[in-house]
């Protein structure tokens, strides 16, 4: 019989308990008692749910107050000097929040640890921060407390930590450049004394098995790093009970000779994202040693096919026994907890889908499956009957297809071009448009104020109506028409108020997407994300920003620029199906905005601008792939974008990422106008553009409206000096870095007052 374990689960519970708490701890409104009570409580729910479920090893270590990595660097002592921790004291669970929010001791501000994204998910982590000749110790207990109460629990535990290799690859400093920067590795014999150390007192706490998540082995890898696993492992295996060593989020590839030579007890692989590596990790593995095969999809949300597991993995199950694990691809922690919480969803969708407790009853399945006998005795062969039916109606339901949109997209490879170059276009753009030169414009949101969020709530809940809604978002784009008028801005915006989300306001009006009520899922902190499920064939059954937009633009002379959510961005912050390549899926987004790309500009809009914030998140982690990528991603823009007159001018905006190694693809989505981040980096990614010689128009941006603070003229006008150094001026915009609906009107007013005051300054310094 195969053994079943679980990488991690969902720490925030299904009813978001973990957020309220520490949004109350944080507010002062309960104790840190309260706080500890509830993510006792917490933890005991999500043990017994995996244990009942059937798992023979529930993991202790998935649980963070903020984020599992800054959990981990707290334990292993590296808290920055500015958070004021003093030398050998353990490190408090207030130091961790400071870490995470940004307060030194005192609660004065010290800069917040940065926050990126974890690998190719939509969870960000908080950057561990080395330099030369750090000092590590056992800083927190944590993990040893909670092995105790799981043990008290009567649970089997298998502690789950991240791997030393893992930890320092995703580290940075001033000292390094880097990711893959070698030199971190020289912090190694400081920091595996505490890993030993660590990994010694869970043996003395009866742990039988450890899981160190080593997820870089599925990157590329320099050779000093993949060279350094088997010197590391060998060290820790012998302190050590026995380790799993999981990877996940790909395939091993060519780091897999590495992975199947060191002396760890177990291997987890991605069977999910990369199915083919199965048989060549099973016939590597040495005598006695455990495959952990991740075959239920840790990152998506719809049922596996477990008759293809089951005849996938039964020979692997007859050769090992015991020795096959079963669990999902990874930490469950990236998908919602429970789909029997949704009264939202109709039972025919529900029917397609697993959440975290599906899945980990679908893992139940396939082991009894597996086992003697066993998908012919009746119960499991009527569940495995049930999933395939599930699975039958899905493939079938005509929901799902839609002839017209297969037509339409069979029709479209040849659309994604606009015919005559930029030099051409521009021209006539810019004689439509009469703009100045520096012209000024916003990313498209305006203040998000609670009356805003009232009306749409109200509207929501029926107790507002249709017309009453209407006429208070009319007043409200009015409201911001004047104001960006008297502002003295040149290319204005509707203000998106009618906009909870750039992605669910889209997927609300297009055929193919589901919501869920409760499906959060932790993206940072006590801060979750829903995001829609992409299910069926994707088609707009009407215009779904034309009305505010045209109301906005019949209300003032001046250019109304259109804003729309682009294809890639949708596709990468949405569940989508898995029963056709993401390409295909992103095909059928572009040409749905397509067509209300033609529906504004036929109404008199001039300008269009198709937001893609996530075009770079959605890059593959292995670099041998991110031609494929790009190929179909920039061709989707494309495709959304290339239908307009040659002076209907289109502009896109991208922001929070670093945008130098994919500057020629940006390029070729060949935007008339990229608005893009650049103020935090002090414009150095204009390095970039100016290396390549970015062909087209260019807004970087110069104020970062993350902070509430007013920026100052002079310092903007010092950015667009930069920015005019590089690039022809009478191709410059001048903006902010992103969308304003996070800020106040009172800042958003001296902001952007100033903001103009620079262009004015700078067309002075033109003439
Ligand atoms: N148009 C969107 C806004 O201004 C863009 C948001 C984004 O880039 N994430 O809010
Ligand atoms: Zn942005």
């Amino acid at each position: 019989m195969a053994t079943l374990h679980n990488l991690g689960f969902p720490r925030i519970g299904a009813r978001r308990e973990l957020k309220r708490a520490l949004e109350s701890y944080w507010a002062g409104l309960i104790s840190a008692d309260e706080l500890e009570r509830v993510g006792r409580e917490l933890r005991a729910r999500h043990w017994a749910v995996q244990a009942q479920a059937g798992m023979d090893w529930v993991p202790v270590g998935d649980f963070a107050w903020y984020d599992h990595v800054l959990e981990w660097s707290a334990t292993l002592g590296a808290v920055p000097a500015r958070f004021g921790q003093p030398g050998d004291e353990p490190v408090a669970l207030d130091t961790v929040f400071r870490m995470a929010r940004g307060r030194a001791p005192a609660g004065a501000p010290a800069a917040a640890c940065e926050m990126t994204k974890w690998f190719d998910t939509n969870y960000h982590y908080l950057v561990p921060e080395l330099h030369p000749g750090q000092r590590f110790r056992v800083a927190r207990t944590a993990l040893f407390d909670q092995v105790r109460e799981a043990h008290a629990l009567g649970h089997a535990v298998k502690p789950v930590i991240p791997g030393p290799l893992t930890w320092l690859w995703l580290g940075k400093g001033e000292a390094y450049a880097g990711a893959g920067d070698a030199a971190k590795l020289a912090l190694l014999p400081a920091l595996l004394p505490v890993y030993e150390e660590v990994l010694g007192r869970l043996a003395a706490e009866g742990v039988q098995w450890v899981q160190i998540d080593e997820p870089i082995l599925v990157l590329d890898l320099p050779a000093s790093w993949r060279n350094a696993f088997a010197g590391v492992y060998g060290r820790l295996a012998r302190m050590s009970a026995p380790i799993l060593l999981a990877t996940y989020f790909g395939g091993l590839g060519d780091n897999l000779p590495a992975a199947l030579d060191l002396p760890v007890a177990g291997l987890h692989v991605d069977l999910v994202r990369a199915p083919e590596q199965l048989e060549a990790v099973a016939a590597g593995l040495r005598p006695g040693q455990v495959l952990s095969a991740g075959v239920i999809d840790g990152r998506n949300v719809w049922r596996a096919d477990l008759d293809a597991w089951l005849a996938r993995l039964s020979p692997v199950a007859t050769s090992l026994g015991e020795r096959l694990w079963l669990a999902p691809s990874c930490s469950l922690l990236h998908v919602p907890v429970d789909l029997d919480e949704e009264d939202a969803l109709d039972d025919e969708l529900k029917g397609w889908l697993s959440f975290a407790h599906q899945k980990l009853d679908e893992l139940a399945l396939l082991r009894k499956a597996l086992g003697p006998g066993g998908a012919a005795e009746s119960p499991v062969a009527e569940a495995l009957a049930r999933q395939r039916r599930a699975l039958e109606a899905r493939a079938r339901s005509r929901r799902i297809h839609d002839p017209r949109v297969w037509e339409a997209v069979a029709a479209s490879r040849e659309l994604s071009l606009r015919r005559p170059p930029f030099g051409e276009r521009i021209a006539l753009q810019r004689a439509r448009l009469r703009l100045p030169s520096f012209p000024t414009t916003t990313i498209g949101s305006f203040p998000q104020t609670p009356e805003i969020r009232g009306l749409r709530r109200a509207w929501r809940d029926g107790s507002l109506s249709d017309a009453a809604y209407e006429k208070a978002l009319r007043q409200a784009i009015a409201d911001c028409i004047a104001f960006q008028e008297r502002i003295g801005l040149d290319v204005l915006v509707h203000g998106e108020f009618e906009r909870n989300d750039m992605v669910e306001y889209f997927g609300e009006l297009m055929a193919g997407f589901a919501f869920t009520r409760n499906g959060w899922v932790q993206s940072y902190g006590s801060r979750c994300v829903k995001p829609p499920i992409l299910y069926g064939d994707v088609s707009r059954p009407a215009p779904m920003t034309v009305g505010w937009t045209t109301y906005a633009q019949s209300l003032t002379d001046k250019p109304v620029k259109a804003m729309l959510t682009g294809p890639v961005t949708l596709l990468q912050w949405s569940f989508v199906r898995d029963d056709q390549p993401r390409s295909e899926t992103c095909r059928q987004l572009a040409l749905a905005l397509r067509e209300e790309v033609l529906d504004l500009e036929a109404a008199g809009i001039r300008i269009i601008q198709i937001d893609e914030p996530a075009f770079r998140e959605g890059l593959p982690l292995r670099r041998s792939q991110w031609p494929g990528y790009l190929r179909w991603a920039v061709d989707c823009f494309r495709l959304a974008a290339a239908g307009v007159r040659d002076d209907t001018q289109i502009h896109t905006h991208m922001c929070y990422s670093e945008f130098n190694d994919i500057i020629e693809a940006i390029a070729e989505m060949d935007a008339d106008v990229i608005t893009i981040e650049t103020s935090r980096s002090n414009m150095e990614l204009l390095a970039a553009f100016e290396d390549y010689r970015y062909p087209n128009d260019i807004g970087p941006g110069v104020y970062d409206i993350h902070s509430p603070n007013v920026p100052d003229v002079e310092w903007m006008v010092g950015l667009m000096r930069k920015a005019r150094a590089r690039l022809p001026p009478e191709r410059l915009w001048v903006n902010p870095d992103c969308g304003l609906k996070t800020r106040g009107w009172p800042e958003t007013e001296a902001a952007l007052s100033k903001m103009v005051e620079a262009a004015h300054r700078l067309r002075g310094e033109a003439a």
